[in-house]
């Protein structure tokens, strides 16, 4: 008999809890069908309602429901990390508490693995129907851009919602990183991958964790995590300041030499200053960003910290 993984991560997602377990439960039968068990696992992430309580709640009648509830909120990659860490099942599956990842497609997912022999089964959705357009928009740029930026490729629309075997989660699980995007994590670890479309489907309650800020760190971090590509940016800044730098000395010299015309006054000075002193805080500021993820890398802090464990 085969044990299927279900690694849910959630925050503040009182409401969603049991219809996730309801809606979950339709493919129970399937499994079942195919000598296949389950265990589910909760990972709190520091929820501040009532999430842990309605998870317990789920135990009293199902034993195969389990619970890991973090100290604080350590964030959902974390709570990924966590689960497949916890997970021993020889297929896993990790999907948002939301439904907006329909668990009635892990059939057609599963079908995929064994029938199929892929890796992994992955989903992106086709369209962002129902999200804030300027949000859409900024998705999209981001994808182009660290596309170009970075060798491993990570997909536009990819959601979280993914089948592995046990060999593609043990690839996920040597990489102990700290600044863990998953999205590109999962590409860079090689392995034959299905892709699965689908329409994006609002959520059903609560609200979304991610406000336009936080998805906008999330990607500067995804940016420095994937491609050093910046750094040789400032480089290259450099080096066509100084290429500039070069053939304004030497107009001013023969302008000065041949026509004895002084340079003219401070405006232009104060310009180049300015412009020049910018370029330099922005490069400083690119160094930086991969300076301060160093110092958190090293420092070697666990990834989450675990409260309880049932
Ligand atoms: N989540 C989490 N920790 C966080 C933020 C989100 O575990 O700090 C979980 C959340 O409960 C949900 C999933 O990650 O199950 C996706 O979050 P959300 O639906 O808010 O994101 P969106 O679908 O809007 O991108
Ligand atoms: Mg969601």
């Amino acid at each position: 008999m085969k044990l299927i993984s279900i690694i849910v991560p959630c925050y503040n997602e009182e409401e969603n809890v049991k219809d996730f377990y309801d809606e979950l439960m339709k493919t129970e039968s399937f499994f079942k069908n195919n000598d296949v068990s389950m265990e589910i696992i909760y990972v709190n992430d520091g929820s501040k309602d009532n999430t842990v309580a309605e998870v317990k709640k789920l135990r009293e009648t199902d034993e195969r429901v389990h619970l890991i509830n973090f100290s604080r909120n350590f964030g959902k990659e974390a709570a990924i990390y966590a689960g497949l860490q916890k997970s021993k099942g020889d297929y896993v599956v990790m999907l948002d508490c939301d439904l907006q990842d329909p668990p009635a497609m892990l059939p057609e997912m599963y079908g995929y693995i064994v029938n199929e022999g892929f890796d992994s089964v992955a989903t992106r959705r086709v369209t962002r129907k129902g999200e804030p357009p300027i949000r859409s928009f900024f998705a999209r740029r981001f994808y182009s851009l660290i596309n170009r930026m970075s060798k491993t490729e990570i997909v536009d629309g990819a959601r979280d919602y993914r089948l592995m075997t046990r060999q593609f989660v043990d690839a996920i699980l040597s990489m102990e990183e700290y600044n863990r995007f998953s999205k590109g994590l999962f590409g860079w670890v090689g392995f034959s991958t299905k892709w699965l479309e689908f329409e994006n489907i609002e959520r059903k309650k609560g609200e979304t964790k991610w406000s336009f800020w936080k998805l906008f760190l999330y990607a500067l971090d995804g940016i420095v995590a994937f491609s050093t590509v910046p750094l040789a940016f400032a480089s290259i800044l450099g080096v066509v300041f100084c290429f500039l730098a070069i053939i304004l000395i030497i107009v001013t010299i023969i302008r000065k030499a041949a026509f004895g015309d002084p340079t003219s006054g401070w405006p232009s000075l104060v310009c180049i200053i300015s412009l020049v002193s910018g370029v330099q805080l922005f490069c400083l500021g690119i160094v930086g960003q991969y300076l301060s993820k160093t110092y958190l890398e090293v420092k070697h802090r666990p990834i989450y910290i675990i409260k309880e464990e049932l």
